[in-house]
């Protein structure tokens, strides 16, 4: 008998949820908006998606869940999300009494990292930290097939490190939400790309028109996507330098930038503490996919059945 994970994404504006097979083929799938504001109508949502799923393959599954933010260990209460209301809650033993079962979770971030490094573009490498480029800049790390999660929960948070080795026109740097100035989000989220490029012309343009303009020879939209992939290249080696992983796989909307793939790379050399580096530096192969994906795969299928 076929064992079933489901996997759920629990976001911000839309909570998904996925069924994957032993295999880890996505059988089913469905999206319902967030009851955002309701942490108790975000219980029976999730609660109401597993039964549906379940229903619909005839069999009882395992649930992975992924948030945004962590649920502390010692308190099992969550911490750092987004979806400020969650923040406080006990979300692990609440949806665990709802569904009768155990229930793992893990950051979004790590979801996505573990989707990639499982069956993605970090397939069969070692070590892979894969990184979210988007509204916010986040990570995770898997070794092995197996989540870092870390002491304090944050490993691969590299997002609130400050962007090394900073330019006079760089320090202090934006201030970021964190308290810090010249933190590596600052710089490399959407809104950090879009402010930059403000900085440099005085337009505001999102990262898609900015990438539009550079392609119809936009000189000035080129040079933000040059400093950009610069910056990027600094950040990484950074990380690299750490934690010297086999991939790193990007996700998140600016992972569209495909100029990345082959600039970061001839970048980041002169920053990296090794006369030849072999580290690759890889599109996503699920996209969207890899929240649901990964939290399926917080469960591997002989735990399953
Ligand atoms: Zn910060």
């Amino acid at each position: 008998m076929t064992a079933f994970r489901i996997g759920i994404d629990l976001g911000g504006t839309k909570i998904e949820a996925a069924a994957l097979d032993q295999g880890g083929a996505m059988r089913l799938r469905r999206r319902i908006p967030t009851p955002a504001g309701d942490y108790a109508g975000t219980i029976a949502a999730i609660a109401g998606l597993v039964d549906g799923l379940e229903r619909e393959i005839g069999a009882r599954a395992s649930v992975g869940i992924g948030i945004p933010g962590t649920i502390v260990a010692a308190t099992g209460l969550v911490k750092n999300a987004n979806s400020t209301w969650l923040i406080g809650q006990p979300l692990g033993r609440d949806v665990e009494a709802a569904l009768g079962r155990p229930v793992r979770f893990a950051n979004d971030a790590n979801c996505f990292a573990l989707s990639e490094a499982i069956d993605g573009a970090g397939a069969g490498q070692g070590t892979v930290f894969g990184v979210i480029l988007g509204t916010g800049v986040g990570g995770g790390i898997v070794v092995g097939g197996r989540i870092i999660v870390g002491a304090n929960a944050i490993a691969g948070e590299w997002g609130h490190n400050p962007l090394p080795a900073p330019q006079p026109d760089e320090w202090p740097g934006p201030s970021c939400y964190c308290g810090r100035s010249g933190c590596i989000e600052t710089f490399l989220s959407g809104p950090g790309l879009a402010a930059d490029h403000q900085r440099h012309r005085g337009a505001a343009l999102d990262g898609r028109a900015i990438a539009a303009g550079a392609a119809a020879g936009d000189a000035v939209c080129r040079a933000t996507l040059d400093r950009y992939a610069e910056r990027l290249a600094r950040a990484l080696a950074g990380a690299i330098n750490i934690l010297d992983p086999d991939a790193i796989v990007l996700g998140g909307g600016l992972s569209s930038l495909s100029h990345l793939y082959d600039e970061v790379p001839r970048y980041w050399v002169r920053h990296i503490i090794s006369d030849t580096v072999v580290t690759r530096l890889l599109p996503p192969v699920h996209g969207d996919s890899s929240g649901v994906r990964g939290a399926a795969w917080l469960w591997r299928p002989e735990e399953a059945g």
